[in-house]
């Protein structure tokens, strides 16, 4: 395997440090193959948002894998899992269940061309959106223009359609929007920014950018594959009460197993086949098991106060570490919507990815690395997030404060 792993990030690249290997996991809890017991914050990069190994989503795979574990049939299953994504999401009136996140977004930007049939989409900066060819983008020199594939093995002529301005930046996206007129399919983003650390929209970003799209008829897509089910029931756009047209949910809505889905207006999802023009498919769409997990979840998320349970215990966090960076001055911001946060060694705000890029990523290294030593299991890059579950305990968050203590003041000396 290219780097010992089967997704780049978990080779540890950025804090150089070898990762441990996971045996199994329970609660807030990740235990390696030498015996040691961690603190996880990144549950799977999102997905664990009530812990693992939950006893009622192991329990409802257990019983969904004795019947069967592939049909390629439609099943009642899936049909209970749309209703409960359509009840969350106001904006959601149909839906198609896919298996990844990067599948919900390929198939958002192939189904906004289809029908606009226009080409060109907008993507901001530092938003990541899987690894389909047209959504590996990097802006290029100049506002709005020159973008250039971020990947090897993108061709240029697709590079080209897609147009890449910073995130948090409505006068670049006005600019954009009057250079390209009338040639914009769609603009994608993550509502809140969660891939290049955690970078909530600046007050009336998403109302401006829904504006926009309103005045040239073109397709608003949220990503909402990390903040879906995780920032609020209905995500971001119940948070800040916008509408997108077309919503990508994943991670939280596969429960732990491989689910995803496009959600949105009736009259584009209809575009999809088999009843419209713009071709999809999936041998395992709506798995059983990955249904049975989804819907598990999902019913134990709509029970009464949990969202108010993770703000509470990520208030905590987040007070516990500023207090503690504070008394020996050391510089640190956090950015938290909820239960998803990013700690920045800055004294700055960061709204933006040239804002991460100008924080101290030594300091973050350290401070990685002093954590896991203490058995705190953070995200091992400065770009990525920390997930706070249900099933993280008031000892667990006592715990990590201590910790982070201690690897402040080695930072310090
Ligand atoms: C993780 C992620 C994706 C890609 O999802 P995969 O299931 O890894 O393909 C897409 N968009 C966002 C916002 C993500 O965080």
């Amino acid at each position: 395997m290219p780097g010992g792993v089967n997704s780049p990030v978990r080779a540890y690249s950025d804090v150089d440090f070898d990762p441990p290997f996971i045996e199994s996991a329970s609660g807030s809890k990740l235990y390696d193959i030498d015996g040691n017991e961690y603190i996880d914050y990144v549950g799977s990069w999102g997905p664990m948002i009530l812990g693992h190994a939950h006893p009622k989503v192991i329990k409802a795979v257990n019983e969904a894998a004795k019947k069967g574990t592939s049909f390629g049939a439609p099943t009642l299953a899936e049909n209970e899992l749309a209703e409960k994504i359509i009840f969350a999401f106001d904006s959601i009136d149909k839906l198609r269940l896919l298996n990844s996140g990067t599948e919900a977004a390929m198939t958002a930007v192939r189904l906004a061309r289809g029908y606009t049939k226009k080409n060109l989409i907008i993507k901001m900066t530092g938003c990541y959106h899987g690894h389909s060819d047209s959504l590996l983008i990097a802006a290029g020199s100049g506002l709005a223009e020159n973008a250039a594939a971020s990947s090897a093995g993108v061709p240029d002529c697709l590079a080209k359609l897609t147009c890449v301005i910073p995130y948090n930046d409505i006068n670049a996206l006005k600019e954009a929007f009057r250079k390209h007129n009338g040639k914009i399919a769609a603009v994608l983003l993550e509502p809140v920014a969660a891939n290049m650390g955690v970078i909530p929209p600046v007050e009336g970003y998403l109302q401006e950018i829904r504006n926009l799209c309103n005045s040239q008829n073109a397709v608003l897509i949220f990503d909402e594959v990390i903040t879906g089910f995780r920032i609020a029931l209905g995500g971001a756009q119940q948070l800040y009460n916008i509408k997108a047209d077309l919503t990508c949910l994943g991670k939280i809505i596969g429960g732990g197993l491989p689910a995803a889905a496009l959600g949105g207006r009736a009259d584009i999802i209809n575009a999809l086949a088999p009843t419209g023009p713009v071709y999809q498919a999936g041998t395992l769409s709506g798995n059983p098991l990955a249904t049975a997990a989804a819907n598990a979840t999902i019913d134990i998320l709509m029970q009464k106060d949990n969202y108010r349970k993770l703000e509470k215990t990520g208030e905590t966090l987040q007070q516990g570490l500023l207090k503690a960076a504070d008394q020996i001055r050391l510089p640190l911001t956090i950015n938290r919507i909820g239960s998803l946060m990013s700690c920045f060694f800055t004294d700055k705000t960061v709204k933006n990815l040239n804002d991460v890029k100008n924080t101290n990523k030594e300091h973050f290294k350290m401070f990685f690395q002093e954590m896991l030593k203490q058995g705190i299991y953070l995200a091992p890059s400065q770009f990525e997030a920390m997930f706070i579950s249900l099933a993280h305990s008031k000892q667990d968050i006592q715990k990590t404060i201590e910790a982070a203590k201690n690897s402040f003041k080695k930072i310090k000396e």
